[in-house]
């Protein structure tokens, strides 16, 4: 689910301050430096060079200290430390400015003529003007800057009107020009704030979307080991650590169809433990299962080719799935259990066919292009089983569908 996210008020407050700065800094000494150097053109011919010089140098000097200011607060990230105090040395900096442009005009208006005069005020206007793009952003940064600019010259000129009959006027359209500025500085100021408020939810929506995404990764990937998890869980044998019963259903269905496939043949042999219902009786249980892992552990050892599959396939009985064997090498495999099986030499004094742990083998095996399924090998693996038990047990009977079974060893 995705909220609708509103900017806070403090960090609206230090983003517009960050914007001001990074858009403003340039600007401001640009429009100034320009100002500077076109008022002391204007004025050269008419006020002495040290005056033109010494306001020339104060204003470069306040110019430069805005400027430097400016770049530490950027520097220092002083827009989120310190917002208000920042703000309000924007605001000073911004006032004496002004204060220098409308001091300069009402002290040059009774030394120049009237026509550098009015050339002056113009320069000023337009300095003002071209300030509501970029310093808009704070609204009371432009503000300050009108009203110290551009209202002493207004009224200076209302007082003195006498003096030049255009003064009234100046100072009318003066004031009526500041209150149009304020209002369209409104608007702008709005709409910047706007973008900038819009701006930061896109970022806070993308950056929460890659979180969310990240953490969705991460849900996944646990997903999938659990999933995992539970399928070795669903698939081996908790004793002996072989695959169960299920699994070996599995992997048969897979090689019978591969088995199809590829032409091979496909044998089974299904064990089980002689008299292994007497030696838990003997030794007890926890003995039993030490014989079935250490069972488990000889027939792992026995195979060796790939796709060969060892699984407990219930109680005492187990099942080896050999893709590829054919009945004779199944038999060879069979053989080596049992000597592995005899050499392991497990003592059961309670077996009637020898005194250590025995096995019976049913070994089936399936050729390419008989058409078996999984069930009728099991069955037919089976049958061998119980024929190698009737036959005396630690015995292997091979089964060789679709032939007649035969005694291999009794
Ligand atoms: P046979 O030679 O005919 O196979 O005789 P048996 O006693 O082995 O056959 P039976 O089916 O009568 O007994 C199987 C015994 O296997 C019964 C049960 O106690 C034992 N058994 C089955 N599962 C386990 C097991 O997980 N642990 C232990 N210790 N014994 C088990
Ligand atoms: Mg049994
Ligand atoms: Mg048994």
């Amino acid at each position: 689910m995705i909220y609708q996210r509103h900017i806070p008020r403090e960090e609206l407050f230090s983003a517009q301050l960050e914007m001001l700065m990074q858009n403003g800094q340039m600007a401001t000494v640009v429009a100034n430096l320009v100002g500077l150097v076109a008022t002391m053109g204007i004025f050269w011919p008419f006020v002495e060079f040290t005056s033109i010089m010494l306001w020339g140098a104060a204003f470069l000097i306040l110019l430069l200290v805005r400027s430097l200011s400016m770049s530490n607060a950027l520097v220092n990230h002083s827009y989120r430390t310190n917002p208000r105090g920042l703000f309000w040395r924007l605001i000073l900096g911004s006032a004496a400015t002004g204060l220098v442009w409308s001091s300069a005009y009402i002290f040059a208006a009774t030394r120049v003529p009237i026509t550098m005069q009015y050339t002056f005020l113009l320069l000023i206007v337009m300095i003002t003007a071209i300030s509501v793009g970029f310093s808009v952003i704070v609204r009371e940064y432009f503000i300050s800057f009108l009203l110290t600019a551009l209202w002493p010259i207004a009224w200076w000129s209302l007082v003195h009107y006498w003096h030049e009959p255009y003064n009234l006027l100046i100072g009318l359209v003066l004031l009526a020009f500041t209150a149009v500025l304020i209002v369209i500085c409104d608007r702008v100021h709005r709409t910047f704030r706007n973008m900038l408020a819009l701006n930061w939810e896109r970022e806070t929506m993308a950056r929460e979307l890659g979180d969310m995404a990240g953490s969705l990764r991460d849900r996944n990937r646990q997903l999938r080991d659990a999933r995992r998890q539970l399928t070795d869980l669903a698939n081996i044998d908790e004793l002996t650590g072989l695959g169960n019963r299920r699994m070996v259903n599995t992997a048969l269905k897979a090689e019978i169809n591969r088995a199809r496939r590829t032409a091979m043949p496909l044998s089974v042999i299904l064990l089980d433990v002689d008299y292994f219902k007497a030696y838990n009786d003997t030794y007890g249980h926890p003995a039993g299962d030490e014989v079935l892992q250490r069972l488990a552990d000889i027939m792992q050892n026995a195979t060796s080719r790939a796709g060969e599959v060892v699984g407990r396939y219930g109680g005492e009985e187990f099942i080896l799935v050999l893709p590829g064997s054919s009945p004779s090498s199944a038999m060879r495999i069979a053989e080596r259990l049992k000597e592995f099986i005899a050499e392991a030499a497990i003592p059961h004094g309670e077996s009637q066919v020898a005194g250590h742990i025995t096995v019976s083998q049913g070994v089936a095996t399936v050729q390419a292009d008989a058409d078996v399924t999984p069930e009728d090998l099991i069955k037919l693996a089976d049958t061998a089983l119980y024929k190698a038990k009737a036959s005396g047990r630690d015995a292997i009977v091979l089964e060789d569908a679709p032939r007649q079974p035969r005694v291999a060893e009794a």
